[in-house]
């Protein structure tokens, strides 16, 4: 018999490196049964803290003296699943972040507002008793709390907090005075969809292969799977059909999307297909909402989980499948915190602890992706034609600086300009990308050259008509614009680069026949924006779609022929290394966009760098011409997939900072790193942002740096240290 599990190691909820450690404490006899996962109040130091059960131990590793025991449970059933706290942990080795903050992508959303029990059916409902009581002046959060209830009587709890900017606590000091009122309530809301017509279509032969070799690997060595298909080969229909058995198994399955692929498109088709018994995590969702919803899927309420990045963390308590469509989209890697993952690694991990199964899909999968598919890490499945043999578009590359010579000064080339006269009262449609990735309009004097910056991030100023100002995309900065160059007062500054809006304008000027829609950041801004103007255009209320990297995802319009690319390489010049993929990736989904109805389509890419490969590759539909290109010049500079690369960033004061990469630096030379495979220490090419000066050393190896970098120097109250573990951007 094994020695009992008397110890229980316990991570306490404060987000601090100094105490991101597994501390030990006793249970005491009125818990009966303890299990990874529990949520606990333990005592440390003077404080009392929660923390949440990673492991059960025989073993005592600290002085039986400093022993303290656990005061109680917090929750009567474990909070988060054991193979997430599992997760948890790999995370916090491979990431190398906190264990704590790891932990929190594991646990129901705004769980800091008000206390749900878990396997509770009920919400705090907050009702407004005494519209006008007497309030002291200074109780501004109890005023925001009332004003918020007056427009709205009744409220979750945790909406009316987010709403009223207040705590928990100012509702409770609220209620203890008889002004509102807070009731537990069963309260369920469920997710609309509109119920599109189920095509009763037969399977083509290659999607029949596809599922065939899912369900082998599912069955057997689960190797994760990764679908190559064409725009439009029916990708989508392969994940309906095999998250259909999984369910009859009696299994769980994640759908993950990029975020903006989560439109009512997508929701309307696994609506339709599995019923209430889905669930839609999307940004717009109320913390309200996404508690619901969190809790449901916890009960086992749900049987198939849509949502963008964290919702690969969804608590389904049998997990089947995990599908991660777009595999190669940017917006899978976490860019803020500690914990810096990659969702599709974490997938991987999670079906690897619980045996589940991952399916990974694109039309353009990620180089580092296709080249372990072909090492034979992953199985390979190729979708090669679109459904019912309807043809990929022609494309058409344009030559932006011939068109300038001929005298043509408009921003659309002479034949993007004949494809949209022709769409003019057919009833077709016609959607024009911007591709502007990382680049704005900046403000250059065409005297002295000197561009617009902004005093807190040194990254060149946008103009915007909407308010006539100067923005910074990186801080809240805004300026008006000057009349004379703050440099050497000349009155030609000029703006450079078009932005939307001048698009649209354009539009309207040369072709006044088209109603146009415009989709980017800024007409999204307000909640449900983006999906009513995606209604508007598949309604047909309007010809052309204008947009920004928006237009090129996961769109499904059947009525559109017609797609222009504005710009197409402006993002080669970017200095990064995946340029050249993200232009190609970019370009085909963009493509994939057009000709998806009967009518075949068109595709039209201007460019003042036309034989570029990653252009010519997107023209010929060529993804396999646009690897080898690709792969040889990764192979020749030893970067990914071949060589890692992780990237350490130092932010503070600027002497500190810099100090501080240079402290790190000696540290990897001391412990053997070699010196040619660190770059730097130098200013990163962001170097000051919000007002802080930043430093960054990328390094190559050919193994996990995890432990070598855990003994690193480490944050300071000045200087923040950032490692991210195969980053995307070197910004
Ligand atoms: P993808 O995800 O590869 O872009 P979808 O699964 O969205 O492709 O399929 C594109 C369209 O074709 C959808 O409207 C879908 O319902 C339809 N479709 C899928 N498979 C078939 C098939 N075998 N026969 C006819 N239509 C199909
Ligand atoms: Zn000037
Ligand atoms: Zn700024």
């Amino acid at each position: 018999m094994s020695a009992p599990l008397i110890y229980a190691g316990v991570i306490v909820d404060l987000k601090v490196e100094a105490v991101d450690r597994i501390f030990q404490y006793s249970i005491p006899p009125e818990i009966d049964s303890l299990s990874v996962g529990h949520r606990v109040l333990v005592p440390f130091g003077p404080r009392r803290l929660e923390g949440y059960v990673v492991q059960l131990s025989s073993q005592l590793e600290i002085e039986s003296s400093q022993l303290r025991s656990i005061i109680r449970l917090l929750d009567p059933a474990p909070i988060i699943l054991p193979s997430l706290v599992e997760l948890a942990k790999w995370m916090r080795n491979r990431y190398v972040g906190l264990l704590s903050e790891a932990l929190q992508y594991m646990l129901p959303p705004g769980s800091r507002y008000g206390r749900e029990r878990v396997g509770a059916k009920y919400q705090q409902v907050v009702t407004l008793k005494k519209p006008n009581p007497d309030l002291r002046p200074q109780a501004t959060a109890q005023k925001r709390v009332l004003e918020v209830l007056k427009q709205n009587p009744r409220l979750l709890a945790a909406d009316l907090v987010e709403q009223a900017q207040a705590r928990y606590g100012t509702l409770k000091s609220l209620e203890s005075r008889g002004i509102i009122s807070i009731t537990s309530e069963r309260l369920e809301r469920t997710i609309s969809w509109d119920a599109v017509p189920d095509p009763s279509f037969k399977l083509n032969l290659e999607q029949e292969e596809a599922l065939r070799v899912i369900r082998e690997e599912r069955e057997g060595q689960k190797r994760p799977v990764l679908i190559h298909g064409v725009t439009s080969s029916g990708k989508t229909e392969i994940y309906l059909q095999i998250i259909k058995e999984v369910i009859e198994q009696g299994q769980q399955a994640l759908v993950l999307v990029p975020e903006i692929a989560l439109t009512p498109q997508t929701v309307n088709r696994f609506g339709t297909r599995f019923g209430r018994r889905i669930s839609v995590l999307h940004s717009a969702l109320s913390p309200g909402e996404r508690f619901d919803q969190w809790w449901k899927i916890y009960r086992g309420e749900v049987d198939v989980v849509i949502g963008a990045r964290s919702a690969v963390f969804a608590p389904v308590p049998n997990l089947g499948l995990i599908v991660l469509d777009e595999e190669h989209e940017g917006s899978y890697k976490q860019e803020e915190g500690t914990v810096r993952y990659q969702t599709g690694e974490v997938a991987i991990k999670r079906c690897e602890l619980v045996g589940a199964q991952v399916l990974l899909g694109s039309a353009t999968p990620a180089l580092e992706s296709y080249h372990r598919a072909l090492q034979g890490h992953y199985r390979l499945v190729q979708l090669t034609k679109r459904v019912e043999k309807r043809p990929l578009p022609a494309v058409e590359v344009v030559d932006m600086r011939q068109e300038f010579e001929q005298g043509n000064r408009s921003v659309f080339s002479k034949a993007l300009k004949t494809g949209l006269d022709s769409i003019v009262n057919t009833g077709k449609q016609a959607i024009i990308l911007l591709n502007r990735r990382g680049f704005s309009s900046f403000v250059l004097c065409r005297e002295c050259g000197h561009v617009l910056r902004c005093p807190n991030c040194h990254v060149s100023l946008t103009y915007h008509r909407a308010d006539d100002r100067l923005h910074c995309h990186y801080c809240p900065h805004k300026e008006p614009l000057p009349n004379l160059c703050p440099q050497c007062a000349s009155k030609y500054l000029r703006q450079f680069g078009v932005g939307t809006e001048q698009v649209v304008e354009a539009l309207g000027r040369e072709l006044p026949q088209l109603k146009v829609l415009r989709l980017d950041a800024d007409t999204t801004r307000r909640k449900g924006a983006h999906n009513r103007i995606l209604k508007q255009f598949s309604q047909g209320q309007a010809q052309v779609l204008v947009g920004t990297q928006m237009v090129a995802k996961g769109l499904d319009f059947p009525n559109v022929t017609l797609v222009g690319v504005l710009s197409a390489d402006l993002a080669l010049n970017f200095p990064d290394l995946r340029s050249s993929e993200r232009t190609f990736q970019l370009l085909t989904q963009v493509a994939g966009r057009s000709g998806r109805g009967r009518h075949p389509g068109k595709v039209i890419i201007q460019s003042y760098e036309p034989r570029h490969f990653s252009i010519l590759c997107a023209q010929k539909h060529d993804y396999l011409g646009f690897y080898r290109q690709e792969i040889t010049f990764r192979r020749g500079l030893g970067y990914p997939p071949f060589r890692r690369l992780t990237r350490i960033l130092c932010s503070g004061p600027e002497k500190e900072a810099a100090a501080k990469a240079k402290k790190i630096q000696h540290y990897l030379l001391d412990n053997g790193f070699a010196e040619e495979d660190i770059l730097g220490p130098h200013p990163a090419p962001l170097s000051r942002l919000q007002g802080r000066f930043r430093w960054h050393l990328v390094l190559k190896s050919d193994f996990s740096l995890s432990p070598l970098l855990r003994k690193a120097p480490k944050s300071t109250s000045e200087v923040r240290v950032i490692i991210d573990v195969d980053p995307l951007f070197l910004l």
